[in-house]
């Protein structure tokens, strides 16, 4: 026997209302009176029935509460993810649910459910999300798509109080004119928006600097959006705070822009014979324009080689031209570093020598020589020179003699010092380790070493030795099949010298 709702008018449940049209059961779902104290308050302050309390068996049918309060499902998640729902046998109502309709009593007794509020961090979303879109729309909407674009919408676009308009296929004006008993009609300010939408200002003739638009144009002065259009007009509106103060550098920086423009067309153009003067020019007013000292590399290039021809006359140059400083150009001839001890930079310099040279130019002769020196201490490129390197027993002693290492190409002109050895003393199987070394270091850099020559000297002789045991061949170690032939011919050694000069 399914339990009578007991709100007043309700007759779900009882004998006459349990059958339909069709004799089918229609029993009502039906749910007890809740045990909370305070959910109880609730509902019978909700419920139309004065001086009555509920007893244990009291229900009230589903008809009185909000479809969205009855849990009439079950759902759940199976292990593939998906999300299954199951009748409830017995539906129950949601925390908040209290019966509001009364459909068999006036009207007014019944009440929709509060309107419940969205999860604080959902309504913060929706409304980042409402925002969102409210900004991507305007954005959009704001996008001057192209000059015939400007052209077609400006007028319905922006407001144009004291302006007048010039429209050209190529070209958009604004402008204002004023009129003056003394001086007639003058146009005061000027907007012109060329076809690559590029924007430029005019105040009574003077046009506005690059930096002067900076504050709402991009770097490239291209008009982008409806809103800086907008921006431009009204901010120019009205030119009397517009006094345009030119200064000295603003004027230099205008020359410098017509000149700089002036030297990239040259630089397509073969008759114009001024581009490295040109360049330097340039450099010299960027100097004078602006705050950070940075050189073209032909303005360094042309300020070393003063520096070197005269370290004192580049003093009085400078005090005509912006110059780098001296210190500067140490700085750089320092880093540079090509000596005898600099393995790395020898190495690029040899390689991008070699790198011009034809096949046949890469087979060489490494001639060895040895130079007697003054023994001393010199400071170069911020290291001390002299000491020999050959005797590891006494760090300290002074080279007395220096190996000189040559190649010259065997069919070409190629003639190079490929390292300086400062020695002293120097023994046969040093001077062999040397050699195998910087046959290494020329072969490493492409070129074939086919004879090694030197003179007839004891040293050598004991070197050669060392080298081949017969003294006369040994395998090239880059590839074992060639041979490398040592000879001892100072005819040869003579007449390559005197090739060289
Ligand atoms: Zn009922």
């Amino acid at each position: 026997m399914p339990r009578r709702c007991y709100i007043p008018g309700c007759k779900s449940n009882y004998d006459s209302s349990l059958k339909d049209s069709n004799n089918n059961n229609k029993c009502e779902t039906t749910f007890s009176f809740p045990k909370c104290p305070q959910r109880l308050a609730r509902w019978l302050n909700a419920i139309p029935r004065k001086e009555w309390t509920p007893s244990k068996s009291s229900v009230v049918c589903a008809k009185h509460f909000s479809e969205s309060d009855v849990i009439r499902f079950h759902e759940f998640k199976t292990p593939s993810g998906e999300i299954k729902k199951v009748s409830l046998a017995y539906p129950k109502l949601c925390e908040s649910a209290t019966p509001r309709k009364f459909p068999n009593l006036p009207n007014y007794l019944s009440s929709d459910p509060p309107r419940t509020r969205a999860d604080p961090e959902k309504r913060r979303e929706n409304f980042l999300q409402c925002g969102k879109k409210v900004l991507e729309d305007f954005l959009s909407e704001d996008v001057i798509n192209n000059f015939e674009d400007l052209l077609k919408n400006f007028k319905n676009k922006i407001p144009l109080h004291n302006w007048d308009i010039k429209a050209c296929s190529d070209k958009l004006l604004f402008y204002g004119l004023n009129f003056d008993i003394h001086n007639g009609c003058s146009v005061i300010r000027t907007l012109m928006i060329a076809s690559d939408l590029t924007v430029r200002v005019y105040i009574k003739n003077n046009e506005l600097y690059e930096k002067q638009l900076n504050w709402i144009l991009n770097l490239d002065h291209k008009l982008e959006r409806w809103s800086q259009l907008e921006n431009l007009i009204s901010h120019y509106n009205t030119v009397e705070d517009f006094e345009v103060e030119v200064t000295v550098v603003d004027m230099i920086s205008r020359g410098l822009a017509v000149i700089s423009k002036a030297y990239t067309q040259s630089e397509t153009n073969d008759g114009f014979l001024y581009g490295t003067q040109l360049e330097i020019i340039i450099d010299q007013l960027t100097q004078i324009v602006s705050n950070k000292r940075r050189y073209k590399p032909s303005t360094i290039i042309m300020a070393f080689i003063l520096y070197c021809q005269s370290p004192s006359c580049y003093d009085i140059v400078r005090d005509f031209f912006i110059l780098p400083h001296k210190r500067y150009l140490q700085s750089i001839s320092g880093s540079l570093a090509v000596s005898p001890k600099d393995e790395h930079h020898n190495k690029n310099y040899f390689a991008s020598i070699i790198k011009t040279l034809s096949v046949r130019e890469l087979v060489v002769t490494l001639i060895i020589d040895e130079i007697c020196v003054t023994s001393r201490l010199d400071y170069r490129a911020q290291t001390v020179v002299g000491y020999a390197e050959n005797d590891s027993s006494n760090k300290d002693e002074f080279a007395k003699t220096i190996v000189a290492f040559m190649v010259c190409s065997a069919f070409g002109n190629l003639n190079e010092i490929v390292k300086l050895w400062p020695v002293n003393n120097v023994k046969g199987n040093e001077l062999a380790s040397m050699t195998k070394e910087v046959i290494n270091f020329v072969q490493e850099c492409g070129c074939e070493v086919v004879p090694v020559v030197t003179d007839n000297h004891r040293i050598n002789r004991t070197m050669f030795k060392t080298i081949s045991g017969n003294g006369q061949t040994f395998p090239n170690p880059k590839d074992t099949k060639k041979n490398i032939f040592l000879l001892y011919d100072l005819y040869i050694f003579l007449k390559i010298y005197g090739k060289t000069g």
